[in-house]
């Protein structure tokens, strides 16, 4: 056994004794989260878990990286770009962790090959509510719990050690910005991309329901130039500047942190004065998420919404919707919701996309929409109004919604969609007393 793994087996073993020692209702004790929804319900042991951050190992020639469940992707980049590759799918917020992105369903541009991250998944060793560590794969014993712990979130069992699949890299990324005035051609141009197959990482943009953009990124060894959006200039910006740009690998896994996507605006940091003031090492999703939080404890935004007679609702939601329905989503979306820009990315779920009991899905090409706002009306409305309208139009399509922010389903909708009868009998087998909270009560009860 590695020194690495050592280390970790001594971690493990302390974990579980202290989930066994003590009695009650636990909760993940990390520093970081990017979970987006307020927490009501009863107080819980925290079990704390931060020290379970290490990579413990990445082999370029078998194409694995094996870390620890809280190891940030910051630090799994970190780790594997020096070695020629990166992991297969690497969501674009540099905090979010290998366990999180896995039993929260991370996505990103190469997920038009790789799939969703639990897709790129080879092992997991979980520890379950009643204290057992667990390793399971696709095909030993234990592979319902693999295929039952995406989109899980914690209430099945924590991922301590995660092994998943890598793809080489270069050193840079051509990226072709293509624009398109309408849903339907942009739609149509994405499947003849996807069925070229030749982009090594794909997604879009939709300014406004005429104004939209696919990007395709390309490995390459040379560039003629770089671009730098890590301090003044900002990238989605320049997706409707600029027709072709080149960024450092490292840049372009991590285009979309510096701004939260476009999200910075919210904390003005796309003022030129105020983005000084931030300064180049503070523009990122970790002071964002750290502001946001502080807002929604003090209620600030709240506050001031109130003053000006407005109702507010918080819309922040990635939602898959089959391709072949996708233009159909943006009429919706463009009429009910109106929330620019919005993100597009496509995913083509893998073989065995079927057997993920929580979060099933078809062997089609999906598109991820994902938007992240709040809606002001002048009239109130029933408490998530929008959410709502948004929840019954992708299972209309035939698609199906991310579940860490607001979700509004009732409770038979809920299991209906996401795995009920089989996630009941693993919880029984797995937590039989409950130390983890119901899928049900922590997504739509927010307990
Ligand atoms: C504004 C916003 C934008 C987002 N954009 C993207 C995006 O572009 N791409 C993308 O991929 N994802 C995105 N996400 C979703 C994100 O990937 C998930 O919320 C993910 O679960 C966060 O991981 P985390 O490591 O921060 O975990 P946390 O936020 O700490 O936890 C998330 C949930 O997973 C559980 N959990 C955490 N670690 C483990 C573990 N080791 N084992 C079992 N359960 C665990 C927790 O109990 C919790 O319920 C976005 C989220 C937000 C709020």
């Amino acid at each position: 056994m590695s020194a690495a793994l050592e280390r970790h087996a001594a971690r493990r073993e302390r974990l579980a004794t202290r989930l066994r020692e003590g009695g009650g209702p636990v909760a993940l004790g990390k520093e970081t989260s990017n979970l987006f929804r307020d927490r009501a319900g009863p107080a819980r042991r925290r079990l704390d878990v931060r020290e379970f951050r290490e990579v413990l190992r990445v082999d370029p020639a078998a194409g694995v990286i094996e870390a620890e469940g809280m190891a940030s992707y910051e630090t799994l980049v970190a780790a594997c770009l020096p070695q020629g590759v990166m992991p297969a799918v690497v969501p674009q917020l540099k905090t979010i962790t290998l366990g999180g992105a896995v039993a929260g369903v991370g996505i990103e541009a190469s997920s038009h090959r790789h799939g969703l991250v639990h897709e790129s998944v080879l092992e997991l060793e979980v520890l379950t509510g009643d204290g057992r560590i667990l390793v399971c794969t696709p095909h030993n014993e234990h592979a319902d719990l693999f295929y039952a712990l995406p989109n899980s979130y914690g209430t099945l069992g924590y991922a301590l050690r995660v092994a998943a699949r890598t793809a080489p890299v270069k050193r840079y990324v051509q990226l072709e910005h293509r624009a398109f005035g309408r849903g339907e051609d942009c739609f149509a141009a994405l499947e003849a991309i996807l069925r070229a197959g030749e982009a090594d990482f794909v997604d879009g943009t939709v300014f406004a329901p005429n104004r939209m953009f696919l990007t395709l990124g390309r490995f390459v060894d040379q560039a003629p130039f770089t671009s730098d959006y890590r301090y003044l200039d900002i990238y989605y910006r320049s997706i409707a500047e600029k027709r072709e740009d080149f960024l450092s690998a490292h840049d372009f896994i991590w285009r979309w942190d510096t701004d939260w996507f476009w999200c910075s605006k919210n904390l003005l940091a796309q003022n030129p004065l105020v983005r000084r003031l931030y300064g180049r090492a503070r523009l990122n999703s970790r002071t964002y998420t750290r502001i946001m939080r502080w807002n929604a404890r003090v209620g600030l935004t709240h506050w001031l919404d109130r003053l000006q007679g407005l109702h507010g609702e918080s819309v922040i939601q990635d939602v898959d919707v089959p391709l072949s329905r996708a233009a159909e989503f943006l009429a919706f979306f463009a009429r009910e919701i109106g929330i620019w820009p919005t993100w597009l990315c496509p995913i083509l779920p893998q073989e065995d996309a079927g057997r993920f009991a929580l979060y099933p899905m078809r062997r089609e090409p999906y598109v991820n929409f994902g938007f992240w706002d709040v809606i002001r009306t002048r009239k109130g409305h029933e408490p998530g109004h929008f959410n709502r309208l948004i929840e019954t139009k992708v299972s209309e399509l035939g698609g199906i919604k991310s579940l860490y922010s607001d979700s509004y389903y009732g409770r038979e909708e809920f299991e209906r969609i996401y795995g009920g009868d089989t996630y009941r009998a693993l919880k029984e087998k797995y937590d039989p007393s409950g130390a983890f909270p119901e899928l049900y009560d922590k997504c739509v009860l927010n307990h």
